[in-house]
């Protein structure tokens, strides 16, 4: 490893500064920057100037003081699994990443609230609010190695959006730096506080534009003592459509994930080399994985009584034991088997359910007509109006790349969907927002960019130039 005593000489003015007013070991150079990957599914590794890892806010705010003062563009990373190219870096940037502060400050059962450092894993959080009897309901397929920092600032949806929100609701307070330096603390512990703006908003779902999270504050619920899940195929659009009203209805309040998975998919994940059984027989054009967190078995086994009777599902099949219940999940979070059919385009759109059946049919003629051994797996979030296009073309240079994002986005703009479902916008779907956002909203969020962040240094080029 080489640290501060080693600094190459023609990166002297950032980093002898930030050399001297950290701590040793915090600044990195070298193979400690250019091995580090670019991200999760990715084989490349990145390519930057100095890596910072602070372990207080104190030194989080010295970084950007320095970096400001001295014009240098700053990229803040967590887990690195971010899909749309938000944490990627120029060879001029200095790395922030928020690793090392990863502590949980507090968990308050009475109130049921959480602090935490913004480098914390998803999962680290769930397990310790699961081990005073709480609950912190986001939940992604990345929960092991993504942070909550990344969460924060990407806004992540995940499983249980239906239910629960996105992160943006389970954040009740937070404490972020602004390029300057300053230390913004709006670590709010309440539930309700109108007094003024709500200004951890600027910072969620920012994409480290506009500040660094450093901590947070939580909010949990109480555990639930039961997750009654299931699996259905289904034949038609329509019945899937109204088989989510029904279980909406059925569950009282309590439905909690609603994630579809269309034919191919399924197939994908129950076909070796996968390793996951087939729960259904594979001639369903659809597969719903239905979760309830807290309703009762029999209000499971009634919903799906009536839904048989109703016509609305063709067969199904109830998780019997947690571990069936994991077996099921692992079907929908098995995705990475996408990549047998290498290289793959990932897309996360948003759109109103009404208009699903047709857009993805229009996404998929496009896509015939460029590319007639085209493939497309896609599931999602439904309940959330969430798809996830997975798509294989045979190629990745760029007017195939081009011919792609054209088929999926495109369509978007007449039916007022949105190119971004949760992921966020990145350099990947820059190119792209305009469809889905108008002028002024984008005049707006650069008026922001530009207050906070005057020199342009927090993650110069995302979202928008
Ligand atoms: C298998 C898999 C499943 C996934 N499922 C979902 C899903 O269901 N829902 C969903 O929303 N996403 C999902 N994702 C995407 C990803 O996990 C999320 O975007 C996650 O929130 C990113 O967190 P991270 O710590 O990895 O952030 P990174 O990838 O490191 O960074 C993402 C963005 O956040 C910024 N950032 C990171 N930390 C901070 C901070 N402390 N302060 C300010 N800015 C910061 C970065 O600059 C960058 O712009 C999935 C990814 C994978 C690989």
């Amino acid at each position: 490893m080489k640290t501060q005593s080693t600094a190459p000489s023609h990166l002297r003015p950032v980093a002898k500064a930030l050399v001297k007013a950290l701590p040793e070991g915090t600044v990195l150079f070298d193979d400690d920057v250019t091995s580090r990957s670019a991200g999760i599914w990715r084989t490349d590794t990145l390519k930057a100037r100095i890596l910072v890892k602070p372990r207080t806010t104190e030194e989080v705010s010295t970084t950007l003081r320095i970096c400001n003062e001295l014009g240098q563009s700053v990229v803040t990373q967590g887990g690195l699994t971010g899909l749309v190219e938000s944490a990627i870096t120029q060879p001029d940037d200095v790395i922030l990443s928020l690793a090392l502060m990863n502590q949980i400050e507090a968990v308050q059962p009475l109130e049921r609230t959480m602090i935490v450092q913004s480098g914390c894993t998803l999962q680290s959080i769930q397990e310790a609010a699961e081990a005073q009897g709480l609950m912190f309901p986001l939940d992604l397929g990345s929960r092991g190695s993504c942070t909550i920092g990344g969460n924060i600032a990407t806004n992540a949806g995940g499983n249980r959006v239906i239910r629960y929100g996105m992160a943006r609701d389970m954040v009740l307070g937070l404490e972020a730096v602004l390029a300057d330096g300053t230390v913004v603390s709006s670590m709010n512990l309440m539930i309700k506080n109108n007094a003024g703006y709500d200004l951890k908003h600027y910072f969620i779902g920012s994409e480290g534009t506009l500040g660094v999270i450093t901590r947070a504050v939580l909010r949990c619920r109480e555990q639930v003592t039961s997750s009654p899940t299931f699996m259905a195929g289904i034949d038609t659009f329509d019945q899937l459509s109204r088989f989510l009203k029904h279980v909406d209805r059925a569950f009282s309040g309590n439905l909690s994930a609603f994630e579809v998975m269309w034919n191919d998919y399924y197939k994908l994940v129950t076909t070796p080399p996968s390793l996951n059984q087939a729960p259904l027989p594979e001639n369903y054009n659809y597969y719903v994985l239905v979760e309830a967190m807290g309703a009762s078995e029999e209000q499971n086994q009634q919903a799906l009584e009536q839904a048989l009777e109703e016509d609305l599902i063709a067969d199904a099949v109830i998780a019997q034991s947690e571990t069936q219940r994991l077996q099921l999940w692992g079907l929908r979070d098995d995705v990475a088997q996408v990549f047998q059919f290498a290289p793959v385009f990932l897309f996360d759109v948003s759109l109103r359910i009404s208009c699903m059946q047709d857009y993805v049919e229009k996404v998929n003629k496009t896509l015939q007509s460029s590319f007639p051994d085209s493939k497309n797996f896609t599931l999602g979030h439904m309940g959330d109006g969430n798809l996830h296009f997975a798509i294989s073309v045979g190629r990745d240079d760029t007017q195939a790349r081009k011919l792609v994002e054209a088929a999926v986005y495109e369509p978007l703009k007449d039916i007022a969907g949105s190119v971004s479902a949760e992921h966020g916008v990145g350099l990947e779907k820059k190119p792209y927002l305009h469809l889905v956002r108008s002028q002024s909203e984008i005049r707006l969020m650069k008026q922001v960019k530009h207050s906070l962040d005057p020199n342009g240094i927090l993650n110069p080029g995302k979202i928008f130039d």
